[in-house]
């Protein structure tokens, strides 16, 4: 912590602040400067009393009291400072692959399910994406199928070889979605929900991190604390557009999240294009920016008829879109080194 004094305060009550520190468990360091006196006191904070007491405590003599360590730890880059990947099946998620997670919002039937998986993967796609439990705003909409949704995502697994991931979205159902997914979606409505986040880890399989709606990415990254420290290392962060006063589309995505969470953390970072505009037609530049910008992975929905799909049918691309959007996406994917 970094502890700024006021200026021209006394010697006394400058003793007593140091006296303070050290009573706290840390070690005062002291630095004078021309016009201010700063203590950078050093100790364990997590062991240790929170200083913060200080401006409280000494109101005549303490200006503000700072830290310097991140709140995060396990998913901070120091933590891990090699390369990092996460296996799902025979794919590596975070290494030299861009890997492309691809299919519809919401799985709707066996048809519309396996027509997708076919096509996403003859276009290029590396794992097949499709919502059986529905977060949705309004109770009177498709909630999803739920395990019959599960069971049609195996289904479509056997037929094509493509690892699936798919949402969790309650406690309760931790361990029939994990039977079923290689791996937890955690959505943007439940980025900081606490227990969810704990049973998600828990199961044991890898998660992927959607941002919250309205969440900070120190926030974002504390969320993803809790799936590491409840001993799942395997995490990967999902930028999906935060809201905004901006109405040309349905979030606005933070492509600037991607080197920031790149730079703090060490896991895998995918961008959501389809939340993150709500619209097919912005998909495929964004998809381009997110891979200039060092995403690993993509998370794009797809559908075989847009506009009759029962969830987010404005943003989905069609079966065709996508594999010209493959197509265009190949020299981002070799310029940003990967394959
Ligand atoms: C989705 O992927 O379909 C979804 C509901 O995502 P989010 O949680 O980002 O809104
Ligand atoms: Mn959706």
């Amino acid at each position: 912590m970094i502890i700024v004094l006021k200026p021209g305060i006394s010697k006394r009550s400058e003793t007593a602040v140091l006296q303070e520190i050290r009573k706290l468990g840390y070690r005062p360091h002291v630095m004078r400067g021309v016009a201010r006196t700063v203590i950078g006191a050093i100790g364990d904070e997590l062991a240790n009393a929170n200083l913060n007491v200080l401006s409280a405590q000494f109101p005549e003599a303490v200006e503000s009291v700072m830290p310097i360590q991140k709140r995060y730890k396990l998913v901070s880059r120091e933590a891990h400072p090699g390369a990092f990947t996460i296996r799902v099946r025979d794919q590596l998620i975070g290494g030299g692959k861009f890997q492309v997670m691809a299919g519809p919002c919401s799985v709707e039937n066996e048809s519309q399910l396996l027509q997708t998986a076919q096509a996403v993967k003859a276009a290029g796609a590396t794992i097949l994406r499709g919502g059986a439990f529905k977060p949705r705003t309004s109770p009177y909409e498709f909630q999803g199928l739920g395990e019959k949704g599960l069971k049609l995502l195996a289904k479509a697994r056997k037929e094509t070889g493509l690892p699936i991931i798919t949402e969790l979205l309650s406690e309760n159902h931790a361990d029939l979605v994990a039977e079923y997914a290689d791996i937890l979606q955690i959505g943007a409505r439940n980025a900081q929900n606490f227990q969810l986040l704990i049973a998600a880890a828990r199961t044991g399989k890898p998660v992927l991190l959607k941002r919250g709606l309205s969440m900070k990415i120190e926030e974002w990254l504390l969320a993803g604390e809790y799936v590491l420290a409840n001993e799942n290392p395997n995490l990967m962060f999902c930028e999906r557009g935060i809201r905004t006063f901006e109405t040309y589309t349905r979030n606005t995505l933070d492509l600037a999240a991607v080197p920031i969470v790149k730079h703090e953390s060490h896991c895998p970072v995918v961008v959501d294009p389809s939340q993150g505009a709500g619209r097919a037609d912005l998909v495929a530049a964004l998809c381009k920016g997110a891979v200039a910008m060092g995403a690993d992975a993509l998370l794009i929905e797809v559908h075989p008829n847009p506009a009759e799909a029962w969830s987010d049918s404005a943003q989905q691309l069609t079966l065709e879109g996508f594999a010209k959007l493959m197509r265009e996406l190949q020299p981002f994917i070799t310029a940003a080194g990967r394959e």
